[in-house]
């Protein structure tokens, strides 16, 4: 039987963070979908059809990958996937609580999908898409944070968004 697993989240943009997770448990397992949510409460930057290109971009050389846009439950998005895997990241104790608990809901909604965590490579452990937006916003150097293809479409629209933090 093909070993399936799905790698959920927001992704609004990519980062190494978040590249490092998708290139571990892409070794674990036959394929490796990139689900990327749509229906969030916050606007985002990227559109999900947007940012689904972008992790594209960045996956384009790992062969058993490949990234869909989704909404609604992860569960469900992993068993449409027919994965039996949930992959995700943690950083540090702050993402302990939320996603053991989503870890724990979702087993209660499917207790025949399991969620995996892959603790984050040291280098980087402090960085989120939040931190890569922020950055950004100010006109910082972006390019410890995420893939070299992706720094003038994520600074383009970062700029379109709020060009008075650049201008102070
Ligand atoms: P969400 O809104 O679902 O948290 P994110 O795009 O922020 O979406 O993150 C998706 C997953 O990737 C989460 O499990 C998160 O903990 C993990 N992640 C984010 N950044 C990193 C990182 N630097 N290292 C390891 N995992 C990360």
């Amino acid at each position: 039987m093909k070993r399936i697993a799905v790698y959920p989240g927001s992704f609004d943009p990519i980062t190494f963070g978040h590249l490092d997770v998708i290139k571990r448990s892409a070794c674990l397992v036959d394929e490796l979908v990139v689900g990327v949510l749509v229906n969030q409460s916050k606007t985002p930057l990227f559109s999900a059809n947007e940012r689904v290109n972008m992790i594209q971009v960045a996956t384009q050389n790992l062969s058993n990958v490949r990234v869909e846009e989704f909404s609604g439950l992860s569960v469900e998005f992993a068993k449409k996937c027919g994965a039996h895997l949930i992959v995700r990241g943690l950083r540090a104790i702050t993402d302990f609580e939320y996603e053991l608990q989503m870890a724990q809901t979702n087993r209660v909604i499917d207790p025949e999908i399991d969620t995996i965590f892959l603790t984050t490579s040291l280098k980087y452990a402090y960085l989120s898409s939040t931190t890569v937006r922020e950055v950004a916003s100010y006109g910082g150097d972006i390019s410890h944070f995420i893939p070299e293809e992706l720094i003038g479409t994520v600074t383009e629209r970062v700029m379109e968004r709020s060009p008075l933090k650049l201008n102070k």
